[in-house]
C-alpha cells in the first residue's frame, strides 16, 4: 500500500510558507506500516489541483489531502476532489446547521461564502473539526476499478493533527492488513557520511526487509532503520539484528543506538565516571553550556563555567595570562590550554573543556590577524594532563560555531570511553 499526500495552498509555494502538513501525516502513516511514496504540493488553482488528484488517484491506494477547505473563493479542495472522482457536490444542511450554531456560539456573523464548507462529496463521511470551521470529509471508493481511501484535511495543523489523529487513523488501522513497525537509531558524529555508508551500505543491504536511510546534518549522521511485519516480534527482530550488524561495524564511533543526543551521553558517560566538568567558551558563546543545560538534572555533573568571549574575560573568569594572549593570540594551543585549566581550578571541577576560534567571517586584528578563519583549539584537561586539538573548520560563522561545539562534546566522550 502506497500513500500520497497533496498539500494544497498557494501560499505553499512561495519562500514564506512551508508545508509541514505532510511531515506529521507521514510520520502516523509510517507508524500504520504506510510508505508515502508521493507528496504534491499545488497552488489554490482548479485545474491545477484536479490534475494533481487525477494523477494521485493513479498511483497511491491513499490519499490525504491537506488545506483548501476553507470558506473562500479560492478554497477548491472539495469541488476538485468531487470533480476528479466524478461524484456530485451538494450542500449538507445538517452540516449548514451546525456552522450556523458554530457562528452563532462565538457571536460572529455567517456570511454566504461560509456555506461552501458544506458543501459534502456523495458518498462521502463528515469528520468534525473540534477546532475549526471547516469539517474534514473521508471517501472509500473506487476508482478506475482500484480501491482508494481518501481524506479532506483542513489546512492549519492544530485542526489538521487532531482530527487526522481521532478520525483517520482508526479507520486507516481497519481497513489496512495487520502491520506493525519497528524503528531504530544509530547517530555517529564527525564522520563524512560518505565514509559511514562506505563501510555500512554492505551490511545493512543484506537486510533487504529492513529500510535503511542516511540522515547527515549539524556535524551529526544518523543511520535510521525501520521494518514493517505483520508482528511486532518480527519487526523488532529485523530492525534489531540489522543495526547491530552495523554498530559491531562501526565501533565506537557510535554514539548513541537508543536516540540520545551526543550531550545525553556525555552527561550519562560523566555521571557513571564520578566526573564533574566546567566549561569555558570563547568562539561558541555558550552553545555547550546550552547543550548541557537543557538536559533536566545536569547540574550533577555540569557545573557551569564562563563565556570568556574578550581576553579581558579570559584573564578575568579563567585566570588566562595577558602576556600569553600577547605572544601567542587568543586563539592558540597555549591559550585553550590555560583556559581548561584555568576555569577548571576556579569551579572546582574535575574535568573541564576550553574552545577558542575565528568564527569569522572577519579575522581579529592583533596577534591572531594572520591566522584563517575556522582555525579552533579545543583544550580538555583533568588537571594533571591537558589535550589540545587544533581544527580548521570550514563554512560560515554558524558552522563553524556548531562544528567546534560537537567536536568539543566528542573530545570528551571519547576520553571517557
Ligand atoms: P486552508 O485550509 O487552505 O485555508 O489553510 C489554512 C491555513 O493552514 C494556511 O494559511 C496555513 O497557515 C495553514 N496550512 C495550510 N496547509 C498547510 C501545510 N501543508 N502545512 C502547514 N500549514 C498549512
Ligand atoms: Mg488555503
Amino acid at each position: 500500500m502506497f500513500a500520497e499526500i497533496i498539500a494544497v495552498g498557494s501560499e505553499l509555494l512561495t519562500p514564506h510558507r512551508q508545508d509541514t502538513n505532510s511531515l506529521y501525516l507521514t510520520s502516523v502513516l509510517n507508524d500504520l506500516g504506510v510508505a508515502v511514496a508521493f507528496k504534491t504540493i499545488v497552488g489554490d488553482h482548479r485545474e491545477h489541483l484536479t490534475s494533481a488528484i487525477q494523477i494521485a488517484l493513479n498511483r497511491a491506494d491513499i490519499l490525504l489531502l491537506s488545506g483548501g477547505l476553507g470558506p473562500t473563493e479560492d478554497d477548491l479542495t472539495r469541488e476538485c476532489v468531487a470533480q476528479a472522482l466524478r461524484l456530485p457536490l451538494y450542500r449538507n444542511p445538517e452540516l449548514l446547521e451546525t456552522l450556523r450554531q458554530r457562528f452563532a456560539a462565538r457571536n460572529l456573523q455567517m456570511t454566504q461564502n461560509n456555506h461552501h464548507q458544506a458543501d459534502q462529496i456523495q458518498g462521502a463521511t463528515i469528520l468534525p473539526n473540534r477546532n475549526g470551521s471547516a469539517p474534514g470529509q473521508w471517501l472509500d471508493v473506487l476508482y478506475n476499478g482500484h480501491r482508494r481511501l481518501i481524506a479532506l484535511l483542513p489546512g492549519p495543523p492544530l485542526e489538521l493533527q487532531p482530527l487526522f489523529a481521532a478520525e483517520c487513523k482508526p479507520r486507516l488501522a481497519a481497513a489496512l492488513p495487520p502491520s506493525h513497525l519497528a524503528r531504530r537509531q544509530l547517530r555517529m558524529t564527525l564522520i563524512p557520511e560518505s565514509l559511514v555508508d562506505a563501510r555500512c551500505a554492505p551490511i545493512y543491504k543484506t537486510f533487504p526487509d529492513v529500510e535503511t536511510t542516511i540522515l547527515a546534518g549539524n556535524a551529526e549522521i544518523q543511520l535510521h532503520f525501520s521494518c514493517v511485519k505483520p508482528t511486532q516480534a518480527e519487526a523488532e527482530a529485523q530492525v534489531e539484528a540489522a543495526a547491530d550488524a552495523v554498530s559491531r561495524e562501526m565501533g565506537d564511533d557510535v554514539f548513541s543506538s537508543g536516540g540520545e543526543s551526543l550531550e545525553e551521553v556525555v552527561l550519562l558517560m560523566l555521571g557513571v565516571r564520578h566526573h564533574t566538568l566546567a566549561v569555558a567558551e570563547s568562539c561558541t558563546g555558550g552553545l555547550i553550556g546550552k547543550r548541557l543545560t537543557s538536559i533536566p538534572n545536569s547540574s550533577r555533573v555540569f557545573l557551569g563555567g564562563a563565556v570568556a568571549y574578550s581576553n579581558r574575560s579570559k584573564t578575568a573568569l579563567a585566570d588566562v595570562p595577558a602576556y600569553l594572549i600577547d605572544e601567542h593570540g587568543a586563539v592558540s594551543d597555549a591559550v585553550a590550554r590555560a583556559l581548561a585549566e584555568g576555569i577548571r581550578r576556579r569551579i572546582g571541577s574535575s574535568l573541564a573543556l576550553s574552545i577558542t576560534g575565528i568564527a569569522g567571517p572577519a579575522t581579529p586584528r592583533g596577534p591572531d590577524s594572520q591566522k584563517p578563519v575556522g582555525l579552533v583549539y579545543i583544550a580538555l584537561t583533568d588537571g594533571k594532563e591537558t589535550q589540545v586539538k587544533e581544527l580548521n573548520i570550514r563554512g560560515d560563522r554558524e558552522r563553524i560555531r556548531i562544528w567546534a561545539a560537537q567536536h568539543a562534546l566528542e573530545t570528551l566522550r571519547r576520553r571517557l570511553l
